[in-house]
This record gives structure tokens, sequence and C-alpha cells, in this order.
């Protein structure tokens, strides 16, 4: 998102390729580590429509949604990332900034019937981020990842996990599960 107006017209201007993705040849990168993240991410499932056909939301949540589908897929905040940039092991466990916008919009939709926050975290690994922001500094379409999308995912995986209700309940189930 840099201008070339803003240099001087002898400065040397370095353009590289996606550093995270294997380079095809010369700025063209493999990026089909992305489409592979895209398909483990789940579907939506809304709860049924309303007696005379139609769905209502509020309108703020309407508008939440919307900045999270503002994303043209540049994988600019995929690059960035150091979870993979510099780890490429970390790829199998981790989806990046990118597909975490569509767990938070997944999860903050009121329409939604399926819960996704243990897929957020044990599939997508959103536990590994730590809100560097570096995702939601280069983002060409201005979306607040980090702190619209990472952040509320981070904090309903940590409710899920430190629930006092919810770890009785799996206690509960799984012993009658055993007997
Ligand atoms: S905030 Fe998280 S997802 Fe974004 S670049 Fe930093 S570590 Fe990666
Ligand atoms: S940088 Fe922004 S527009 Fe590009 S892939 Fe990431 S979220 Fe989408």
């Amino acid at each position: 998102m840099t201008r070339l107006s803003i240099f001087d017209p002898e400065e040397t201007v370095t353009v590289t390729p996606l550093r995270t993705f294997p380079v095809i040849r010369d700025l063209v990168t493999d990026v089909s580590y992305n489409y592979e993240k895209a398909k483990q991410v789940p579907t939506f499932a809304p709860e049924p429509r309303q007696p005379d056909g139609t769905y209502r939301m509020q309108q703020e949540d309407v508008e939440r949604g919307q900045e999270f589908r503002k994303c043209i897929e540049c994988y600019l905040c995929q690059t960035v990332c150091h979870v993979v940039r510099d780890h490429e092991d970390n790829k199998t466990a981790f989806a990046g900034p990118r597909f975490f916008l569509r767990y938070a919009e997944l999860e903050m939709h009121p329409l939604e019937t399926n819960d996704h926050r243990e897929a957020a975290s044990a599939e997508a690994g959103v536990g590994m981020c730590n809100i560097t922001k570096c995702c939601t500094e280069v983002c060409p379409e201005g979306i607040k990842i980090t702190d619209n999308a990472i952040i509320p995912v981070k904090e309903r995986v940590a409710d899920r996990k430190y629930d006092p209700l919810v770890w009785l309940g799996s206690k509960i189930f799984r012993r009658s599960s055993d007997t």
C-alpha cells in the first residue's frame, strides 16, 4: 500500500515476492496453503427462517460481518504473520489472520447455530497468535483484524475453556459415557 510518488525518482525501490509462500517465478508465489485452510473453515449453518420466511438481525450484527467481508484475499496479513513466516512447521496447525476473520464472523453471527470455539482453537490454532497486530497494520482494506476478529474469538475460546459450568458439564458427560 505504498505510493510510488513518495519516493525520490533517483531512489532504488526493491519489490520482493510474499515471503511466507514458495516462489513460483519473479513475484508470483504459490498461495495454495490459504486455499487448503479455507476448505477447513466450517460452513454457515443458520437457524430456521421466521414464520414469515425472513431472517432478522440487528444492524450492528450486519455491520460487523460486513467489515470482515471486505477482505480481497491479498494474503498480506498471512505473509507478515510471524507464526508462519518464521516457522514453516506451524503451517499445519495455524490458519492465519485471514481465516480468523471467517471464524469470527461465524462465531459472532446471531443466526449461526453451531459453536465454532473448539474448531478455532484446535484446528485453526488461534491460541498461537500473540496479538502483535502486524496483520492489521498491512491490511489494504483497513480491516481491524486483531481487535475486531482475533481478540473476540480468543475471548470466546477462553470463556469456553475456563467456564466452570462447561468444565462440570464435560466431567458429567464423560462419566456418563464411561459408565
Ligand atoms: S496479531 Fe496474531 S495473527 Fe496477526 S500477525 Fe500477529 S500473531 Fe499473526
Ligand atoms: S490483508 Fe486484509 S484484505 Fe488482505 S487477505 Fe488479509 S484480511 Fe484480507
